[in-house]
């Protein structure tokens, strides 16, 4: 098949420079293509516009203050909060606590569930997770005594559902799952794996960082007890993420930090505590990094999500159906469904020269261990190159990384 016999329409016709304004550079002399939206998505104009209005305009703390700054401030900062609870469908604003991110969040619930394991218990992870949702729980079983347990990955880069059935015990307590593998791009059919768990009575957390930008979110419909996500991950800030937690799921959560905001009353020797979600949420919190995050949840919901999700399911199939013809290039993983990201090497070649090759051309991606090295061993690489696609890319965008790959192999085989 020839590139042109494959047309595939980008996500939105007019997202390009003037919605994402890092693309109007070049790099290195060349038009920028970034293929790096797994480990952080460009930042569209409606959310640089909100971060700055705030900045310049309302920024106080929140909260505490009586007056006209400070009550803006809050408003504009709990109406993220509303914004977020509304994105994933939770029922509650005080399900939603924001955090520094799906690594704090998922940081809290392996420490606060960790301290109700007991030895022996069991919690249950995948071959195939981000070091976020691998090392807390292996932090969390040294502490208490449980095992972690793997659901094996196949040579195809999916999950053996089979295999992970067979793990479930009485001793099995937690499934802590990625809805999408950062490493490999593989579509994890999470709503079964979570309807497995809790039909055996595990508490369920759901890594979702890599799947909130791709498709709609709704934590109630899926039935899990805690779901995390990064804003930057979704064309909001950095520095900014969120932990979903079923009420009584959450509000069974000890206490993550003490000092400010997540009390009641305090004495010289006690304190009692606030309500979800403050009493988990201490300190002068990431206030302009949440309303940037409301302002990308607000940006997302303004696109047609479905004919965005069929963009880029087209767009990945171009991808990957591109990568594959090439002889000379493995992606890892094949055959599994993916969204966003595939992972390749070229074999003979360090990915990372393949990354610094590709960065002269002006293309984007990442090279390395995606901070995934289990995956690395499971495969037997030592790193890979991952292409990951956002809302602006378009098929010019894939044939130009197919080109400059074949510019790499030349110069580095
Ligand atoms: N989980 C997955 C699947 C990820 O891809 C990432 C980041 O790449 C994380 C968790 C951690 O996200 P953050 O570094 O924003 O906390």
């Amino acid at each position: 098949m020839k590139r042109d016999e494959h047309l595939v329409a980008p996500a939105l016709p007019a997202l390009a420079a003037d919605v994402f304004p890092a693309l109007a550079q070049q790099v290195h002399g060349q038009r920028l293509v970034y293929l790096d939206g797994a480990a952080s998505k460009l930042m569209p104009q409606p959310v640089i516009d909100a971060i700055r209005d705030y900045q310049s305009r309302d920024h106080a703390n929140v909260h505490r203050g009586v007056h006209t700054l400070s009550e803006r401030a809050t408003a504009l900062f709990e109406d993220a909060r509303e914004s977020v609870r509304r994105f994933v469908n939770a029922a509650s604003v005080q399900e939603i606590v924001f955090t520094r991110g799906a690594t704090e969040s998922l940081n809290m619930v392996a420490r606060g569930l960790g301290e109700r394991l007991q030895p022996g218990d069991e919690v249950i992870v995948s071959a195939l997770e981000h070091h976020a949702n691998l090392v807390p729980w292996q932090m969390a079983c040294a502490r208490s005594g449980a095992v972690l347990r793997h659901i094996p990955v196949r040579d195809d880069g999916t999950l053996d559902g089979p295999a992970f059935e067979k793990l479930l015990s009485p001793r099995s307590k937690v499934l802590a799952l990625t809805q999408v593998s950062n490493a490999l791009g593989t579509a994890v059919p999470i709503r079964y794996f979570v309807a497995k768990a809790r039909q055996a009575g595990l508490i369920t957390v759901v890594d979702g960082a890599q799947a909130v930008a791709h498709g709609p979110v709704d934590v109630r419909s899926l039935g899990c007890d805690f779901y995390a996500f990064s804003g930057h991950k979704m064309y909001g800030p950095t520095g900014i993420g969120v932990l979903y937690g079923r009420f009584e799921a959450l509000d069974a959560l000890p206490l993550w930090q003490g000092g400010g905001d997540m009390i009641e009353t305090v004495t010289l020797h006690t304190a009692t505590y606030a309500a979800l979600p403050s009493r988990l949420e201490a300190g002068t919190p990431n206030i302009s990094g949440a309303v940037g995050l409301g302002a990308a949840v607000r940006f997302l919901e303004s696109l047609d999500r479905d004919r965005v999700g069929q963009a880029e399911a087209q767009l990945m199939d171009y991808l990957e159906a591109s990568l594959e013809r090439e002889p000379w290039i493995r992606v890892i993983g094949q055959g599994a469904p993916k969204i966003g990201a595939v992972s390749f090497v070229i074999d003979g070649v360090h990915a990372h020269d393949v990354g610094t090759v590709l960065d002269q051309f002006g293309v984007a991606v990442r090279v390395g261990h995606h901070c995934a090295m289990p995956v690395m061993q499971r495969f037997g690489v030592p790193a890979t190159a991952r292409a990951s696609l956002s809302l602006h890319n378009t098929q010019a965008d894939v044939d130009e990384l197919l080109a400059a790959l074949a510019a790499a192999k030349e110069r580095l085989s």
